[in-house]
Parts: C-alpha cells; sequence; structure tokens
C-alpha cells in the first residue's frame, strides 16, 4: 500500500513526491504516462550531442528565494539572463519593447524621457484593461501592438487578442530603458546539468517508486494507495463531464545545423511571418561548446498535448466547475497548471506544490510530531531527509529509469525515441 499515489512526473508531482517522502517519510508512487521524468522541463541529448528540450525552451526565473533555495538543494545552477529579439519590419529588434526597439525600428534618437512621451502620445486609454489588447494598445498604441502583438498571439493562441485576458500579454512588459532581458527576476538561472538530472535527484529518495509508460486510468483501482497528488488536466479526471476545458498545443520542430551559431540570441520571435511564433537556440541556455547547434522551432496547434491553459472568461467559468468538484473529492490534491488550469510558469508551480505540502503537512503534524520532535517549521526548513529505516519493503518498487514494465502491460523502453 503507498502513502501517496502521484500522478505526473513534472515539477507539480515531483516536488510534492519528494517533500512526503524526505519529510513525512511516506511512501509514494509516481507515475506519469510519458516514457520519462521531468514533466514538459524534460531534456536530452540530441543524435548531434547537444541537450535540448523535448517539449520547448524552459528558461528558469524567480522572484522567490523560497523556490531557489528549494531546487538548489537538487541541482547546482549557471547564472543565463535570456534575450529575445523580434523580427519586424525586415529588422531584429529586443522585446520586450524598449528604447532601442523602438529607436531602430523608426530610425529616431529618442532619450529614456522621449519615449515616455511617445508611449502616452500613442497609447488608447483602455481602463481597465480586460482584454490583452487593452493591455498592449494601452501602453504603446495601435501600430506597435500590430507589429509586435497581434499576430504572434494569434498564431499562438487561435484567437484575437481582444479575445483573451489581460494577464496572457501583460506577461511581457514595456520599458523605457535599454534593458533588453526578457526576464528580470532577482533569480535567472538554468540547471547547470540539465533539468532530467535535476528531476533524477528529486526523486532519488528510497521511499519513492517511479512507473513510467503508465496512465492513471490504468492503475486506479489496481493499484492501492491512501491519498492521491493529481497533476494532469482537471477535466480528463472528471471524465469531461462538463465538457472539454480548452488547452493549446504546440509541434515542435528540432534541427540540428552544421555550424556553431545559429541566432544572435537565444530567441528570435516571428510575430508576422512563418507558421512559427519563435525559434530558440539552446546551447545559449545551456552554455554547452559544440561545433553545431540545435535549434527548436514552435508551432502553435489545436490539438495535441495540452501545453497552455487558454485564459478567457468563458474558460474560468468553466474551471470553477471542475474545481468546485475537486474541492468535494476527498483525499486527491489538484495541483499544477493543467490541474489548476493556470498559466504557470515553472517557479508558480514548484511554489504552489511546496504550499500543497505545508497544508498536508499541517493536517499530519500530529503524526509527525511523536516521530522526530520536530516542529513543522523545523520540518519545512530542513532540507536534509529524515532516516528511513525500512527502505526495502515498498513491495512494488518499480526503479525505472532503464526500462520499467507497467501494470497495462507496456514494456516499452523508458525514454524511447528520445535520446
Ligand atoms: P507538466 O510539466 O505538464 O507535468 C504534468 C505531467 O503529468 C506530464 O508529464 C504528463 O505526462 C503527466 N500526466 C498527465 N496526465 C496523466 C495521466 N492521466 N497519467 C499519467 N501521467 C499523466 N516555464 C518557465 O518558468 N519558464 C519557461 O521558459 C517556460 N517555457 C515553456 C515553454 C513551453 C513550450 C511550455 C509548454 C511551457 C513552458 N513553461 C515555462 C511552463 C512549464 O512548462 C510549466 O510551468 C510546468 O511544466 C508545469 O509543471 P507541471 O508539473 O504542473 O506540469
Ligand atoms: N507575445 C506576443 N509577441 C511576442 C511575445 C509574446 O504577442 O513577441 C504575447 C503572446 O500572446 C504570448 C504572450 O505574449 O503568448 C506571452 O508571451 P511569453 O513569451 O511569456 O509566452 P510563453 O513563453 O509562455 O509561451
Amino acid at each position: 500500500m503507498f502513502d501517496y499515489l502521484v500522478v505526473g512526473a513534472g515539477f507539480a508531482g515531483s516536488v510534492l513526491a519528494e517533500r512526503l517522502a524526505s519529510q513525512l517519510d511516506k511512501r509514494v508512487l509516481i507515475v506519469d504516462r510519458r516514457p520519462h521524468i521531468g514533466g514538459n522541463m524534460y531534456d536530452h541529448h540530441d543524435d548531434a550531442g547537444i541537450l535540448v528540450h523535448k517539449y520547448g525552451p524552459h528558461i528558469f526565473h524567480t522572484n522567490s528565494r523560497d523556490v531557489f533555495d528549494y531546487l538548489s538543494q537538487f541541482t547546482a545552477w549557471r547564472s543565463y539572463e535570456h534575450r529575445v529579439l523580434a523580427s519586424v519590419d525586415g529588422q531584429l529588434v529586443p522585446i520586450p519593447i524598449n528604447l532601442d526597439t523602438v529607436n531602430r525600428l523608426y530610425g529616431l534618437r529618442l532619450s529614456g524621457p522621449e519615449l515616455v512621451e511617445f508611449f502616452a502620445a500613442r497609447a488608447e486609454v483602455r481602463t481597465p484593461a480586460r482584454t490583452s489588447e487593452d493591455v498592449v494598445v494601452g501602453k504603446v498604441g495601435r501600430e506597435l501592438y500590430e507589429k509586435f502583438f497581434r499576430g504572434y498571439t494569434r498564431k499562438q493562441w487561435g484567437l484575437d487578442p481582444s479575445e483573451l485576458d489581460a494577464s496572457v500579454t501583460a506577461r511581457v512588459p514595456t520599458r523605457t530603458n535599454r534593458d533588453d532581458r526578457y526576464f528580470t527576476d532577482t533569480y535567472q538561472a538554468m540547471p547547470r546539468h540539465g533539468y532530467t538530472r535535476l528531476f533524477e535527484r528529486l526523486l532519488a529518495h528510497p521511499n519513492i517508486s517511479v512507473m513510467l509508460n503508465t496512465d492513471f486510468h490504468a492503475i486506479d483501482g489496481v493499484i492501492p494507495y491512501r491519498t492521491l497528488i493529481y497533476s494532469g488536466p482537471i477535466d480528463a479526471f472528471f471524465d469531461y463531464r462538463y465538457g472539454k476545458l480548452p488547452y493549446r498545443s504546440l509541434e515542435f520542430r528540432f534541427e540540428t545545423l552544421d555550424r556553431p551559431v545559429a541566432q544572435p540570441v537565444g530567441t528570435v520571435n516571428y510575430p508576422n511571418e512563418h507558421p512559427y511564433t519563435r525559434i530558440t537556440e539552446f546551447k545559449y541556455l545551456t552554455g554547452q561548446e559544440h561545433a553545431k547547434t540545435s535549434i527548436v522551432s514552435e508551432i502553435p496547434r489545436a490539438e495535441g498535448d495540452p501545453y497552455y491553459p487558454v485564459p478567457r472568461p468563458e474558460n474560468a467559468t468553466l474551471y470553477r466547475r471542475y474545481k468546485a468538484l475537486a474541492d468535494q473529492t476527498a483525499a486527491v490534491h489538484f495541483v499544477g497548471r493543467l490541474a489548476t488550469y493556470q498559466y504557470y510558469n515553472m517557479d508558480q508551480v514548484v511554489a504552489q506544490a511546496l504550499k500543497t505540502f505545508r497544508d498536508i503537512a499541517a493536517r499530519e503534524t500530529v503524526a509527525i510530531v511523536p516521530r522526530s520532535n520536530a516542529t513543522e517549521a523545523d520540518l519545512a526548513r530542513s532540507g536534509t531527509p529524515p532516516s528511513v529505516d525500512d527502505t526495502t519493503a515498498a513491495g512494488a518498487r518499480i526503479r525505472s529509469t532503464v526500462r520499467c514494465r507497467t501494470v497495462a502491460g507496456d514494456t516499452r523502453p523508458s525514454g524511447e525515441g528520445d535520446e
């Protein structure tokens, strides 16, 4: 009997598995239907030996010291500040829009204060900014909105920005200085040895068993457990009882080029041309040195793996109905980007998982205190796993980093087709 069954080996599931095993001494089984751990963060070396991200470029950034310190127990870091150029009017110019973007696009020599006036003269009054169009047009005016945001957003989401919540384009700020970093968070770094290594260390605790190539629905009712942590799509969990929640998908096209550098920065955005939205060159992110280089382009799709919840009012309303069901479902915790239908970055998902753990631990305090005399705060502070006296009796232990057999009889090797 497992204490916890965790569905999904991305950050939501893996962080909870790690905390439950190391801090509460729980027996945890984590399952993922994919042939690898790491969720969307999974990275691997391609045929040329270049480290690539299978599900699109993942750049870690956070303002949360707690999140950064927590993950630092499982990885060393490489400092990396992401820079993005947008292909607009035949030029590559910085995005987020900044002083250099406007000066280069219009052949001007504005100062910062002059750019404030430039924007003010063009911005339309859009208060409150309810949609993704309002946010941008309300700050920089219609022309820059059309050059940088309208086409990209229509491609990415299959919707006009006026049909999407303000929060979507509000992710990309506007600047009146020359800062050309995509993010300004306090901590900006990549796991030095990659995300997959980080996840291997997260899940290395002897109380944790991993099953890959395993859909939750195939084992539910077969493998006994007490409590469920679910990080898959929430509508699927409830058999789409109220209908499907829209998730946007992507097709990733990888290419290895026979030259050391492909483009001037980590990512180039293509708001107005090509079916893809952006091209990312991995060596910028990872710092790897190699005679060749690998890139990925992202082509938005309506069908496929669910990658993005689609933030708009009717979807929020439908999600709330599923959330009400989730709240009534005993012994199940819904965590992560798909299960809580939130457009979360990695750090937000880690923070959400740590919060869920604290809530679980608070409820289990009575059970913890006699074991170690530790207070909950001590446990939360401690990064050291408590000693585990029985590491071998977990019955169905399946260490599946090389090969796993699922209860559904699927014997595909883990990582097949990926390495
Ligand atoms: P996931 O990583 O999606 O993990 C969920 C796991 O559950 C999956 O592995 C899935 O296979 C498994 N699963 C689902 N249903 C079942 C089932 N029924 N049975 C078994 N397993 C199941 N964030 C950043 O901070 N920085 C970035 O640069 C960044 N770039 C991104 C680029 C792209 C293209 C995308 C799509 C996302 C990006 N993100 C980025 C967001 C990041 O991917 C998410 O925040 C993160 O993946 C959320 O983790 P999670 O554990 O909630 O979900
Ligand atoms: N966006 C845009 N043009 C850009 C960059 C972003 O229109 O050059 C919009 C688009 O709607 C995108 C959203 O802003 O989906 C958020 O961008 P971000 O780079 O954060 O997207 P993600 O990395 O999550 O795919």
